[in-house]
């Protein structure tokens, strides 16, 4: 049969543009999940993506993953839902929105109009979904695309409403009164897990002040204290000291007493404590006028002045002292960051055009004792990047401590890859505080709280619940979000008084962690059609909302995937809500990987240039060489992204192409026949397939594409390098039964790389395949490795091992693979004895012998990070007596001026004696002998003409069958004594000695 041509090298992007208008066309995907409906199940559940902007390349990453394992899982036959998720409410789509529209402020989003504001938020997500569905289908990821999840549909938020009704109902959630981190732009507070990552740090400068204290009823004697944040000075309300230190009074300045120090007086802190000052801005009216030193064990001793300044209202640990102390709480600041009314020349300036004004004023009445500037690490909005600050404001809480040791215990039952992430998980867990969940913004999940000034808290669980108790604006509630919500009032379980709602909206974690519930149907009474699209996504997605049986079958998830620092976001907000809701894990098992970088391992930033789009990625690399990098990387470890990894990895796909390509050249100028019987070499390869497929099944079982990368690459090197190189006269010969088992280990090896690469797979697949075989490669159902013969599979390990040292061995000295050499010693592979043979002609030598390798010899250096320690002065002596080679190999290791040395002790190095080349690894020596005769360097020169003969032939453009005629000069007569090799090796009918002095020639015969 003739198969089609392949051209010298692949065009990616070409190739896999042809391929996806084939699946579409074919309807692959659809006769996929035909195929394998209503078999056993694979619950793979999707991390929704937030749909704002394009996906990056460290989407993809993710992507791919999920892809790969759903792909291998299908091949396996397994019935799969394959619903993609989007992303949609909250902070990250709020404030790309403000963007496009040029608001600065949450007073710029309310003049704009709140209706208004919510219809461009789903315009914004309804627009990058699209986008990052084009993404994702280029990419190659199989999903049902039309009935994607979106997290701000009606249905999602019932569901979280109904979590809530079950927290509150648990008692678990509260209003907190506390100090927060708040951004002052997003004009919100932040929780701990959306601000934990490394990446909401940066190096900031501040001022760096030394204020005085005066001390009331002590002439002449100032408290200093030390701060970067002078916007929180006109908010002090006391001084901590820390009881059991020294402090030291110095020309009328208290501070920490350094241990050699002169001082006038000194004084331990709690001999301090209760004593009053003058605050620094007493004189403004929003300040308070009493201040005392407390006691405080936790001040540092290493950084400030030893007396800490306290402002209750704008620092977390100031608020938790100001608790115990019953301190007056001053907040300074309002929601934007500015300054509040009350304090003077400062009102309505942000707390960065604050600082020079406050140092110039500390300064004209001599309370600044020293000013600078220090860069320190500082928290950033995770969102809009801005500096936060603190405030002290209402919150709503879920508290963590009840249900806190039912989830270290769920997460004892999932199985996490890399494994040391369920340690991470763990750790968060014991480590979180109560979870804030309420955001003071607009687009996101309504907060469905009530509270009645009878002090009952109203949580509404529901929908028909909120139609059955509220008491007007049902009429207007187009979906649930702000600000419809807001004009539906209910009335009060406890006293009908009719109660509004809070304006907060929740924590974009909410919608993403109920996933495993709304997206199933847990608990729905029937199934409806198209139910799941409601609210906002009405008409984005034509998902179905399951019935309660559905969502047993489907829960928990088999596997799921994202990136690391989801243990505090998604994996955690799932975990949480699960395990309220249902008492368990709502996944068995998490893969999750690491970071993106640039290919040099520097964060990818589009203002230092060195980030790269997905779009340019997919067209500049093409989709499966993004799919290999990404599959190669192993995830515990960043990946260095670039296309500089890319133009490697395509450099190597090409032994894979160049073999097909082989195979094709060949079958396509050999007969058709029958094949015959099988070689020891076929029987080989097709047990090394079989093994490849057992390794690659143990990869994929394990979530680890890494394995699947090595052991394919392995495989296909044995293929090229051995069975190919090994076979050529076969193939020239058109044996059939070698080009059988070629196209048989090749196509069965496509299939285990198909997962990773499955637009070269299934291109390949389709030169390859016969007419009884799938049109699609993600058709053929996977088999799982079959016998093979492992004692062959040994012999031939080890022959290639001995192998490459003897090339190894030539290169180090300098001797020309052409250059036959008389001889061969092998020591440590006895197995390869068998094929002496192959050995000989792999490495052009005469005779190989199996036996020690006496040619050789022992060098032996001390390792001198080990040594030098160990062995102090007398290292000088040791190190000689190596030298001189004055010792004896004892037990793996050496004795040696009377000293026994371990392995780990020294370094070991053999070389070749004189007219040797020897090389050696893990135990197998090999040693060739370099000495060259007349008969040797004939032959050498013959090989050197065939190879030149056959490259003319190349140039020429000549068919791999057509024969030739060949002149050779003059001087090369003495060559003809090998005619007939000639002959056989470049197809040559006539070779003939008499061209002059010129060079060979050749012409088509
Ligand atoms: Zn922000
Ligand atoms: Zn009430």
């Amino acid at each position: 049969m003739a198969y089609e041509p392949l051209p010298a090298v692949p065009d990616y992007t070409a190739l896999e543009k042809d391929v996806l208008d084939w699946w579409d066309r074919e309807g692959i995907f659809d006769k996929l999940r035909k195929q394998n409906a209503g078999g056993e199940r694979f619950g793979f559940l999707d991390g929704p993506i937030t749909a704002n902007n394009p996906m990056g390349v460290h989407h993809a990453w993710g992507r791919t993953l999920k892809d790969v394992f759903q792909r291998y899982k299908a091949f396996r036959g397994l019935d799969q839902r394959y619903q993609n998720g989007f992303d949609c409410q909250g902070l990250w789509v709020e404030v790309e929105v403000e963007k496009a529209l040029g608001l600065n402020s949450k007073r710029d989003i309310e003049e704009y109009g709140l209706a208004e504001f919510a219809a461009r938020c789903v315009e914004r997500v309804a627009e990058y979904a699209e986008v990052i569905t084009d993404q994702d289908r280029r990419l190659g990821r199989w999903m049902d695309w039309d009935n994607d999840y979106y997290t701000f549909s009606d249905t999602n938020i019932e569901y979280i409403w109904r979590f809530l009704k079950a927290v509150h109902e648990r008692g678990w959630l509260y209003k907190g009164h506390r100090s927060t981190m708040w951004c002052p732009r997003c004009g919100t507070s932040l929780s701990q897990h959306e601000q934990a990552g490394e990446e909401n740090y940066v190096e900031l400068e501040h001022p760096s002040l030394f204020v005085r204290f005066p001390l009331k009823g002590r002439e002449g004697e100032s408290l200093i204290v030390w701060t970067t944040t002078p916007w929180t000075l006109p908010a002090n309300v006391a001084a901590a000291v820390k009881p059991d230190a020294e402090y030291g009074l110095r020309d009328g300045h208290w501070m920490l007493a350094e241990e050699k120090g002169e001082y006038d007086h000194v004084a331990r802190g709690e001999e301090l404590v209760g004593l009053q000052y003058v605050g620094p801005f007493d004189d403004l009216p929003g300040a308070v006028k009493e201040h005392r030193v407390i006691p405080w064990d936790e001040v540092s001793l290493t950084e400030g002045t030893g007396i800490v300044h306290i402002a209750p209202g704008a620092g977390t640990e100031d608020f938790e002292l100001g608790r115990i102390h019953e301190l007056p709480v001053v907040v300074p600041i309002d929601e934007s960051g500015r300054m509040l009314p009350g304090f003077g020349l400062l009102e309505g300036l942000s707390t960065d055009e604050v600082e020079d004004v406050v140092i110039e004023d500390l300064r004209e009445r001599a309370l600044l004792v020293d000013s600078g500037r220090i860069t320190h690490r500082y928290p950033i909005c995770w969102r809009c990047k801005t500096p936060l600050v603190f405030r002290v404001v209402d919150d709503w809480f879920i508290s963590a401590q009840e249900v806190r040791q039912e989830l270290l215990d769920a997460n004892a039952t999932v199985e996490w890859t890399p494994s040391f992430y369920s340690k991470r998980m763990d750790d968060w867990l014991r480590n979180m505080g109560d979870w804030n969940i309420s955001r003071k913004r607009y687009f996101g999940l309504p907060l469905p709280f009530y509270p009645c000034e009878c002090g009952e808290l109203n949580v509404v669980g529901s929908r028909a619940e909120l139609e059955e108790r509220a008491t007007g604006g049902l009429d207007q509630l187009q979906e649930l979000h702000r600000p419809w919500i807001d004009e539906v009032p209910v009335s009060c379980s406890r006293c009908d008084k009719e109660v509004r709602r809070i304006p907060e909206v929740g924590d974009a974690w909410l919608d993403a962690g109920i996933v495993p519930f709304s997206s199933l149907g847990w608990q729905s009474p029937e199934w409806i059609p198209g139910g799941y699209a409601t609210g906002a996504s009405r008409g984005l997605s034509g998902a179905d909302l399951p019935d309660h049986a559905y969502w047993e079958r489907w829960f928990p998830a088999h596997w799921i995937s994202e990136s690391r620092e989801q243990i505090r976001l998604w994996f955690y907000s799932m975990l949480f809500m699960s395990v309220t809701l249902e008492g368990r894990a709502p996944y068995e098992r998490v893969l999750a990987y690491e970071r993106v970088r640039d290919e040099h391992g520097k964060e990818m930033h589009k203002s230092t240039g060195n980030a790269i789009a997905a779009d340019d990625a997919i067209e500049q690399m093409g989709a499966d060489v993004m799919r290999w990098m990404y599959s190669e990387q192993v995830p515990s470890q960043n990946l260095n992204f670039g296309y500089g990894p890319a133009h490697e990895i395509k450099r190597r796909l090409l032994t894979l192409w160049n073999s097909v390509k082989f195979f094709v050249d060949y079958a396509n100028v050999s007969p058709d026949e029958e094949p015959g019987a099988l070689d020891p070499l076929d029987r080989w390869l097709l047990s090394r397939v079989e093994q490849l497929v057992a390794d690659a099944t143990d990869a994929y079982e394990r979530y680890w594409t890494p394995a699947v990368i090595s052991s394919f690459e392995a495989f296909v090197d044995d293929l090229s390098n051995w069975y190919i190189r090994r076979s050529r006269r076969r193939f020239w010969n058109g044996d059939a039964a070698a080009l059988d088992t070629l196209r048989t280990a090749l196509t069965r090896s496509l299939v285990v790389i198909a997962p990773v690469m499955p637009f070269l797979a299934e291109h390949l697949w389709r030169v390859l395949r016969g007419d009884d075989e799938p049109e699609s490669i993600f058709l053929v159902r996977w088999q799982d490795a079959g016998e093979r013969d492992e004692d062959l599979l040994q012999e031939v390990g080890e022959t290639r091992r001995v192998v490459e040292l003897g090339r190894q061995a030539r290169s180090t000295s300098g001797l020309k693979l052409r250059q036959p050499l008389r001889r061969l010693v092998v020591e440590g592979a006895p197995l390869a004895e068998k094929h002496a043979d192959e050995i000989r002609e792999e490495l052009r030598v005469k005779d190989v012998e199996f036996g020690p390798v006496e040619a050789s010899e022992l060098r032996v250096k001390p390792n001198l990070p080990v040594l030098g320690p160990k062995l102090g002065r007398e290292l000088g002596a040791v190190r000689a007596a190596l030298e001189a080679g004055e010792f004896e190999e004892v037990n793996g290791g050496f004795r040696v001026a009377g000293h026994e040395l371990g392995a780990e002790e020294v370094l070991v190095e053999r070389t070749g004696k004189e007219g040797w080349a020897v090389a050696g690894a893990d135990g197998v020596t090999v040693a060739l002998d370099t000495a060259l005769d007349p008969e040797l360097e004939l032959e050498g020169r013959v090989l050197d003409l065939i190879h030149e003969l056959n490259s003319m032939r190349k140039q020429a453009g000549l068919e791999l069958t057509d024969r030739i005629v060949v002149t050779l000069p003059e001087s090369a007569s003495d060559l003809l004594a090998h005619e007939d090799w000639i002959k056989e090796e470049v197809l040559a009918v006539e070779i003939r000695a008499d061209g002059g002095s010129g060079e060979p020639e050749i012409a088509k015969a």
